[in-house]
């Protein structure tokens, strides 16, 4: 039995991690599919704060998840296939395994769509040639939103 779940490991996974984990509630962390989330995919991170001359993305992401880990938190590479939160404690199922926790957060964050074409494959990890992310920054100023934050990339999205 575990007291929480977090589903997803990209910023918002790992923040919530990393609170659980120093709130002695020894968080499991699913980190599906994407190991360290959308930032895996990009080189230079400009606007997060601590980091004056920019981060290179899968390196912040591996200091999110050391720091999780430091605070206890256990990280499992599943992929969550079904939950059931009718039952109490709650249920969440992998392809493999089941698990039950009192409470789960849910982090799952988005993914890019994409085309399917052989040269954007080649390119995906040279994110220098390759945009996935103009629609984010385009509504954003198109539509601007007023929330409570949790991480630097919330208020983007
Ligand atoms: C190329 C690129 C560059 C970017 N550059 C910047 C930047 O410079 N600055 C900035 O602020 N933002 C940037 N962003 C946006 C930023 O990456 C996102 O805002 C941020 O990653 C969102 O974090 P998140 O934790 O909410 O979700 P995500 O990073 O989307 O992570 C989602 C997580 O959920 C997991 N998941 C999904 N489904 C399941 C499932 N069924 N079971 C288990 N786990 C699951 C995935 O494996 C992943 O770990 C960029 C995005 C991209 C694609």
């Amino acid at each position: 039995m575990n007291k929480v779940i977090i589903i997803g490991s990209g910023n918002a996974g790992y923040t919530a991690g990393i609170y659980a984990g120093r709130a002695n509630l020894d968080p499991l962390i699913l980190a599906g599919e994407q190991q360290g989330g959308q930032l895996m995919l990009t080189s230079d991170v400009e606007n997060y704060p601590g980091f004056p001359d920019g981060v290179l993305g899968p390196d912040l992401m591996d200091k999110f998840k050391l720091q999780a880990e430091k605070f206890g938190a256990k990280i499992l590479t599943e992929n969550v296939t079904k939950v059931n939160f009718s039952t109490n404690p709650f249920k969440v199922f992998t392809n493999d395994n089941s698990y039950e926790a009192h409470s789960v957060i849910i982090s799952t964050g988005a993914s890019s769509k994409w085309l399917g074409i052989e040269s954007e494959s080649k390119l995906k990890f040279q994110s220098n040639n390759l945009s996935m992310i103009n629609c984010t920054f385009g509504f954003a100023v198109l539509k601007p939103l007023i929330i409570p934050l949790t991480n630097f990339s919330a208020g983007i999205e």
